[in-house]
């Protein structure tokens, strides 16, 4: 290969084959023809920089030049200016002291993603592709979406004055098919799952000649989820976390947690990379099962966490690589316990998470009860959505109170309830 002029190259997840960046947009054009039906796609490419370069030209003080440029040279892009007018990622993180009437010996940091234009992470990936397709003169970018990535990239495109139309299976959360009717995209739901959605949008690209944001399918995603990691590393004052904690559907979000510590670790800026703990909810345990395994086998997911409910990861082979070079942890959590971590969540913080994302605090009160976090660790959990996205998600747990009169003593017997 010759020497790259372009800011980055891709390299395939599976072959290890580079390619140039007008070489390939989507999967490596070699993987993908061995490709077989009903497993995860080969060919998923990572976005490699001249790290080397961005050492030189950034000589002293690498990190604090990193920050004050908003990490662009670690970026995609050409420009931040193509990112769209909304404020995306830069989002909070909040030390947790105590849970449950018990102090905590560790360091319990939850980062809000839901605080994101469309409230959920998904916002990270959208806004970067929607700044790809600025700069390339694209005008129109279709997905297919379980409701998040839609209602993102519905969210970004009406910002970016770009067209969105969004493939959903036909079940979607209405709060999302909401927000996307609302944010003017073309919404198409579609009478069969996500799989179905998702091989539907590659057949519309390919013949319709559209700009496709799948997640993993388009290398991008992964690069705008990665932005998390800067952030933490920059909000734990240069801390790496002992534990990330993670939910996982695809395995795009948990790639681009990853992604981020690597890019940093590649430039010397940290030294090691935190513990990510993949936290999958039992009934959509896909990657959980399969990563040990030589054949990948195809179990029907079935869980309230519809944002974690994947048949076939589209991130499989680069979420099981990284898991296994830096040896991340697996957990998965029954629906049961992801309805309590959510209602424990929003009652001892103040923060309301869809079920997907509290699946990632089932995990981390999984391994709190088990005693698995040691003293004066530092311990991350991603809250990926917000919960007003699902509201019929917890329909089990919610208990409306009945309606009363106006009248004093029908309110007294109501809030007396220790009596
Ligand atoms: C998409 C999503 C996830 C899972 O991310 P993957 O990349 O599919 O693993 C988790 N939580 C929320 C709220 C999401 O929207």
């Amino acid at each position: 290969m010759e020497k790259q002029n372009n800011k980055f190259i891709f390299q395939c997840v599976n072959c290890g084959k580079k390619y140039q960046e007008n070489e390939t947009k989507y999967l490596c054009p070699e993987c993908e023809k061995t490709q077989l039906s009903n497993l995860p796609p080969k060919g998923v490419l990572k976005l490699i920089y001249d790290y080397e370069a961005i050492i030189i030209k950034n000589k002293i003080n690498i990190w604090e030049k990193l920050i004050e440029t908003d990490f662009i040279d670690l970026l995609p892009i050409k420009n931040l200016k193509s990112m769209p007018n909304l404020k995306i990622g830069k989002t909070p993180i909040y030390k947790i002291e105590s849970f449950n009437q018990s102090k905590l010996k560790f360091n319990l940091y939850l980062k809000d993603d839901s605080q994101n234009p469309s409230y959920s992470f998904k916002d990270r990936a959208s806004s970067l592709v929607s700044a790809y397709a600025k700069e390339n003169n694209i005008d129109t970018i279709i997905a297919a979406s379980t409701g998040n990535a839609g209602s993102s990239l519905a969210s970004i495109c009406a910002s970016q004055k770009q067209k969105a139309i969004i493939l959903v299976p036909s079940s979607a959360p209405v709060s999302k098919l909401s927000q996307i009717i609302m944010y003017g995209a073309t919404l198409v739901p579609i009478k069969g799952n996500y799989d179905n959605a998702f091989d539907l949008s590659i057949k519309a690209t390919e013949k319709f000649g559209l700009y496709n944001r799948n997640t993993a399918f388009n290398p991008l995603t992964i690069e705008g989820k990665k932005t998390v990691s800067f952030e933490l590393f920059e909000q734990l004052n240069f801390v790496i976390p002992d534990r990330i904690f993670v939910p996982v559907g695809d395995g795009v979000i948990i790639s681009g947690v990853y992604k981020g510590f690597e890019d940093l670790f590649k430039l010397g800026i940290i030294d090691k990379l935190p513990i990510i703990v993949a936290v999958q909810a039992t009934k959509s345990d896909n990657l959980i099962r399969n990563i040990e395994n030589e054949q990948f086998t195809v179990k029907k997911s079935n869980t309230i966490a519809d944002s974690i409910s994947v048949d076939i990861p589209r991130n499989f082979f680069m979420a099981k690589d990284y898991l296994q070079k830096y040896n991340g942890e697996l957990i998965s959590v029954s629906d049961k316990e992801i309805l309590e971590a959510s209602s424990e969540l929003s009652k001892n913080t103040g923060l309301f998470a869809e079920p997907a994302a509290a699946a990632a605090f089932a995990g981390f009160i999984s391994y709190y009860n088990k005693k698995m976090l040691d003293k004066n660790t530092n311990n991350v959990v991603l809250l990926t959505g917000s919960g007003l996205k699902d509201i019929n998600g917890i329909k089990d747990i919610l208990n409306m109170p009945k309606i009363i009169n106006p009248d004093i003593n029908e309110l007294w017997d109501l809030i007396n309830f220790k009596d």
